[in-house]
């Protein structure tokens, strides 16, 4: 099987990754994506992120209509911070006979190419760089083999944006699935001022 795997915090979900997600499965022919949401991401800790089981469930509930998609809890049962070689190492024992393909944002992809254990990344998955509005996406420097640049439908969708909305009293309808706009509700998540993005110190 050829295997898709998204990561995120997902904090929550919206049309920019799931967008993100069908066009890569289109593209590369993918059988499955798996959407990973992460433990307390060592990124983040300036914030607060709402409840690993609140990320899961609206992931669930933004991926249900789509066959090809599927939600994987293996970062947040794992203790501490989401390390990415983690994952893969978990969704590759899970499925040893897959090929694994990492989607990212240009954002985070820049990110991850920063990091040391770069070559053990590459190892374990192909990486999928797609677009996003306002980040570059750059080929420089990028080993060709093991990560290709996908141009996807821009979507000009943030998580931090949808947060702030929800605190600001503004709609978030048509920019996360229904199913979310009505768990964000239900729970109140991001109508405490507290989380909204603030330095803690
Ligand atoms: P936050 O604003 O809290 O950082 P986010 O919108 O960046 O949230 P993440 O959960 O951090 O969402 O992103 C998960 C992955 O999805 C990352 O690889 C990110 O680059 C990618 N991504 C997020 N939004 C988009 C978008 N609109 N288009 C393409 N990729 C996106
Ligand atoms: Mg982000």
């Amino acid at each position: 099987m050829r295997l898709g795997v998204m990561g995120g915090t997902f904090d929550p979900i919206h049309h920019g990754h799931l967008v993100a997600a069908s066009e890569v499965q289109a593209r590369f022919g993918l059988d499955e994506v798996v959407f990973v949401p992460t433990g307390q991401p060592w990124q983040k800790a300036d914030r607060h992120v709402s409840s690993a089981e609140d990320r899961y469930l609206m992931t669930v509930i933004a991926t249900a209509s789509n066959p090809r998609f599927t939600v994987s809890r293996v970062d947040i049962d794992r203790p501490g911070p989401t390390f990415t070689i983690d994952t893969l190492r978990d969704i590759r024992d899970e499925r040893p006979d897959d090929e694994l393909f990492f989607i990212t944002g240009a954002d985070a992809l820049a990110e991850i190419l920063s990091w040391k254990d770069v070559e053990h990344l590459f190892q374990l998955a192909h990486f999928i760089g797609v677009t996003r509005p306002g980040h570059e996406l750059s080929d420089k420097g990028l080993p060709e083999d093991r990560v290709t640049l996908q141009e996807v439908p821009a979507m000009a969708i943030s998580s931090t944006d949808c947060r702030a909305r929800v605190a600001g009293g503004e709609p978030v309808w048509y920019l996360v699935p229904d199913g979310v706009v009505q768990y964000i509700n239900k729970y109140h998540l991001y109508a405490d001022p507290q989380a909204t993005p603030v330095p803690v110190h």
